[in-house]
């Protein structure tokens, strides 16, 4: 099994944001990649640079104006407030008329940007491209012939939207993975396992038949990014039947997670799935700073054995856990049992 990582992703660091009403340096650190990598080394598999991802595909998954806000705002930004070094909206879009896009790009970061711990630096855009070109690298390993491929993507890729950044994420890295995927297999099934609804892949995929979607992830009236992740959103039109979502109580623990994962899993074999890209958030895990499920580490590991058993292609896209202490040994747990399956 290969890990791909980009240099330019390697020390971005996350411009402070807001949590809880206060402006606090961002929980996505530099060291949480960091701890990511040290892992992959102590398993001494290899680690891969990814050539830079393709605009085509980039722009299959992302809308144009969207990808140009992302690489130039920050600039136009500190050109027009020197010293102000991150740009985050200070008003979005309201539920009652439909959003139109203003053509002052200070309404553009609230239509762009989904909420405010996700803010833009002259850096944000060269880290995603390299993320984002690490899933579609690892995704490329994958149509090659190698069972499994872990994509070290930070920043995290499931809440960005076709056009909006979210939740520290910007570019769908994920979603990329699986349009990879499809070039070669007429099916491909998504799980995300992160502790937060994944809301830019259901998005994307949504009035899709050929990408099934699901998400296992903390109630949503309770937990970020709480609109979305209700078990009645199951698709629309052509994909109506093709996005499912498993809403847990807090503090759920092992087993009634398990059991919600035995019925994404037969969902995923009745789908016929060619090939499966799993969002592999840490963040259910019992010791994580933003999560709420309490899985145990022993939980993580039976999590990677029952997808194992599906036997498909699959492309690990690392997406949250923030308690960088307990990171390096989860991580090391799940990724054994990939690896022995790439053996
Ligand atoms: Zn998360």
């Amino acid at each position: 099994m290969r890990a791909v990582v980009s240099s330019s992703q390697r020390g971005y660091k996350s411009a402070p944001a807001f949590f809880r009403g206060k402006l606090i340096e961002s929980q996505d650190t530099p060291e949480r990649l960091e701890a990511f990598v040290s892992v992959v080394q102590e398993m001494g598999l290899e680690l891969v640079e990814p050539p830079v991802i393709a605009d085509t595909l980039l722009e299959s998954i992302h809308d144009r104006g969207y990808l140009e806000f992302l690489a130039k705002a920050p600039h136009r930004w500190s050109e027009m407030m020197p010293g102000l070094t991150s740009l985050m909206p200070n008003i979005y879009p309201t539920r009652h008329f439909p959003a139109r896009r203003p053509r002052h790009f200070l309404g553009q970061a609230g239509y762009y940007l989904g909420d405010m711990v996700s803010p833009l630096t002259a850096e944000t855009w060269g880290a995603a491209l390299g993320s984002a070109s690490s899933a579609a690298h690892a995704a490329s390993l994958v149509l090659a012939g190698e069972p499994v491929a872990y994509s070290l993507c930070r920043p995290s890729g499931h809440h960005a939207h076709g056009d909006m950044g979210q939740g520290f994420c910007f570019l769908n890295n994920a979603a990329i993975a699986a349009t990879v995927a499809r070039t070669r297999h007429t099916r491909v099934a998504v799980i995300d396992i992160d502790v937060h609804h994944g809301n830019g892949t259901q998005h994307i995929f949504y009035d899709r038949d050929d990408v099934f979607f699901c998400s296992l992830h903390s109630e949503p009236d309770l937990t970020y990014p709480f609109f979305t992740g209700h078990a009645d959103e199951v698709g629309a039109g052509r994909g109506n039947g093709f996005n499912l979502n498993l809403p847990l109580k807090v503090g759920s623990g092992d087993s009634v997670y398990l059991s919600a994962l035995d019925i994404a899993i037969e969902r995923i074999s009745r789908f016929d799935a060619g090939c499966l890209v799993v969002s592999l958030g840490l963040d259910a895990h019992e010791s994580d700073l933003l999560g709420s499920l309490g899985v145990t580490s022993d939980g993580f590991v039976e999590i990677a054995r029952r997808l194992v058993a599906l036997r498909l292609p699959t492309i690990l896209v690392q997406e949250g856990g923030y308690t960088v202490s307990e990171l390096g040994h989860l991580l090391r747990s799940v990724l054994s049992v990939f690896a022995a399956r790439a053996k």
